[in-house]
């Protein structure tokens, strides 16, 4: 049976902010996700989800404020294979990239192991499972660029998993993807989460769906607007019109960065 250890931070998000050049984009940001934990980020576009990931991941250092990974400081983390990533758009290879979606999934036991280790026979079992677990593993053979969007997102998932992660990060995983695919998706990361007992961070703009998957909802506006559970965000969401309905006519943006 799957449970939440609150007792177990993975990560540790405190009193961050941040701005780019002048511009103000996250202000005292405070909270935890704990051991097990499925939390859907929510807000407006625009309000700094993307902003905040990457400073959890360190990919930028906040104005202000820390973070913590398994109860370690960012600045000194070294065991980032127990982290995986799933960026947004990782799915725009063309139909021309030449790597398979078997090579695809092995580069996630090279970034495990380091690169030029002799791949073992443990190594390719794991992948096999790992193909197996997102049911792409009769794809293996295929180039990645000739999968559908959603097809790809599952390999990108598998990749992440390949490297044995503790918690995984994805970011509007299922922007471009059809409903059949995405609700497939969705049911996968239920799966890898209640059974596996993965801790998950997603951002979404589908509130409806993120409302009935996540087992808590961070609703980010700049500042953290609620961090509580799925029923009490749609409740405050009603009451306070806090972001629910805004959220959900928003379509996702791009931007390059
Ligand atoms: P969200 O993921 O919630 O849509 P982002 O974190 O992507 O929000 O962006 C927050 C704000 O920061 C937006 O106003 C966005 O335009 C701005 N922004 C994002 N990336 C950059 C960047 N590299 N340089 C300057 N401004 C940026």
């Amino acid at each position: 049976m799957h449970s939440v250890n609150h007792a177990k931070n993975i990560v540790e998000v405190k009193d961050v902010s941040f701005s780019y050049g002048s511009v103000s984009v996250l202000e005292n940001i405070r909270f935890d996700v704990h051991e097990g934990d499925y939390l859907g980020v929510v807000g407006p576009n625009g309000a700094g989800k993307t902003t905040l990931l990457k400073i959890m991941l360190g990919l930028l250092e906040p104005k202000s404020g820390s973070v913590s990974l398994f109860g370690t400081p960012l600045a000194e983390f070294t065991d980032w294979h127990k982290i995986g990533y799933v960026p947004q758009k990782a799915t725009s290879f063309d139909s021309g990239f030449p790597a398979s979606v078997y090579d695809v999934v092995m580069m996630g036991r090279y970034s495990r192991r380091g690169l030029g280790c002799r791949i073992t026979a443990g190594d390719r079992a794991l992948v096999e499972k790992v193909l197996t677990q997102v049911g792409m593993w009769e794809y293996k053979n295929r180039l990645i660029g000739s999968l559908s969007g959603g097809q790809q997102q599952r390999v990108f998932i598998a990749r992440a998993l390949a490297t044995e992660p503790e918690i995984i990060f994805l970011d509007e995983p299922t922007t471009g993807i059809d409903q059949k695919m995405h609700d497939e998706f969705y049911d996968l990361l239920r799966a890898l989460n209640r059974e596996n007992g993965l801790t998950l961070v997603l951002i979404s703009h589908d509130i409806e769906k993120v409302t009935e998957e996540a087992m808590h909802i961070a609703c980010i506006d700049r500042t953290l607007v609620c961090h509580t559970s799925p029923e009490e965000f749609l409740k405050e969401s009603a009451s306070k019109n806090l972001g629910g309905e805004k959220v959900k006519i928003i379509t996702p943006h791009r931007h390059n960065h």
